[in-house]
């Protein structure tokens, strides 16, 4: 049977990546974020390759990804960005030694009630907390002012590890002015002065592009060979694409000129012209709203693709191109970057990277693992 679309991941690049992160942490360690699947990548696939390469924890967003990693038996430090809900959450966080965010006031009362229902028959474990300090970017995260307080109600509870941590996020590290984002530090400094717990403040954007300290980092998206920055390349700071996407044309054929190509008839041939169909679609993940000109390469040339995306096809141009039946269309990986399609599309390497088709990602190749 001849493979369509099909997606290898490269153990290799993840762990050569994780590898520029580590020289930019210097001293800090590193919180590998793998939330939503490894950004596309698998989970699994994903942690042991940071782990190989020494990242020390990882990062996730709910107890049931750190969990599932417990599982798999990854015992380092697993950080869970949206922290726990519920009693029931936080009871897990004991069992499997998590460091729980905390980022709202209702956690706060939630681990509260919990505390005090827990009785003596609770198990004397604790679990380490984090709480999340809202330095400007208004999403999740307590105001500055209430941080004090909150720290109290966490060190009163004895479940709750000694040294609370601080962290924080930026909202614009990935532009080019960091006029923002050193607002956001000096406020973190603000609060973090004095701090006996450990701190982190910088994803990938912010561990290349500013020096924002902590003892922690959380780089994600250039770990997978994303780039971090609205600007310029990902190979610009030697980061190696985790991600290949390949499919193989099944029909080359001709179109006469004025023919228009595809649903809606967007684009109209300008001349009599080779078109290549590609078997890959938004089925698959490939972005539907990716416009004409959308670079995609066949047989290791970059060409572009013209007309609508559908479900499990798109058309080709394939002027000036030799190409056959059964060969080779590369939509994004080594030979052409994730984000110069994500651009194209109006969106940004994260979102193509999660949105991968289940099938696709189930029977993901893992090269060089
Ligand atoms: C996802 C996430 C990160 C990683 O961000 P990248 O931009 O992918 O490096 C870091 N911190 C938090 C809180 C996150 O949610």
């Amino acid at each position: 049977m001849m493979r369509r679309a099909r997606l290898t991941i490269d153990a290799a690049a993840l762990r050569h990546n994780l590898g520029v992160a580590r020289r930019a942490a210097g001293p800090r360690r590193i919180f590998a974020a793998i939330k939503a699947d490894g950004y596309g990548h698998g989970m699994q696939t994903a942690a042991s390759a940071f782990a190989a390469a020494g990242a020390e924890g990882f990062a996730v967003a709910t107890p049931g990804e750190a969990l599932a990693l417990r599982g798999a038996g990854f015992d380092q430090r697993l950080l869970v960005l949206q922290g726990a809900l519920d009693a029931e959450e936080m009871e897990l966080a004991i069992e499997h030694s998590l460091d729980l965010v905390f980022h709202d006031l209702a956690q706060i009362r939630e681990l509260g009630r919990w505390c005090a229902n827990r009785g003596r028959g609770a198990s004397r474990g604790h679990f380490r907390a984090w709480l999340k300090l809202d330095t400007g970017m208004h999403r999740a995260g307590l105001m500055p002012a209430m941080i004090e307080e909150a720290r109290a109600r966490l060190e009163n509870c004895p479940a709750v590890a000694d040294r609370v941590g601080l962290m924080t996020h930026f909202a614009r590290a990935d532009e080019p002015d960091p006029a923002d984002t050193r607002a956001q530090i000096d406020r973190f400094a603000g609060v973090a002065t004095g701090w006996n717990g450990e701190t982190s403040l910088c994803n990938s954007a912010a561990l290349l592009g500013h020096d924002a300290g902590g003892d922690w980092v959380r780089p994600g998206i250039m770990l997978y060979g994303g780039n971090p920055f609205i600007f310029g390349q990902a190979a610009d700071r030697d980061l190696r694409a985790g991600m290949h996407l390949r499919t193989v044309l099944v029909a080359v054929r001709e179109v006469p000129r004025g023919g228009s190509i595809g649903y809606g008839g967007r684009f109209i041939a300008p001349e009599r012209m080779a078109v290549g169909i590609a078997a890959v679609g938004y089925g698959d993940g490939y972005p539907r709203h990716a416009p004409d000109g959308t670079p995609i390469r066949v047989n290791g040339q970059t060409t572009r693709i013209i007309g609508r995306v559908s479900m499990d096809m798109v058309t080709v141009d394939l002027r000036g191109i030799e190409a056959r039946v059964g060969d080779e269309v590369e939509c994004w990986g080594d030979g052409l970057p994730i984000d110069s399609v994500a651009r194209s599309a109006g969106t940004i390497s994260y979102e193509l990277m999660c949105r991968m088709g289940s099938e696709l990602r189930a029977e993901a190749r893992v090269i060089n693992a």
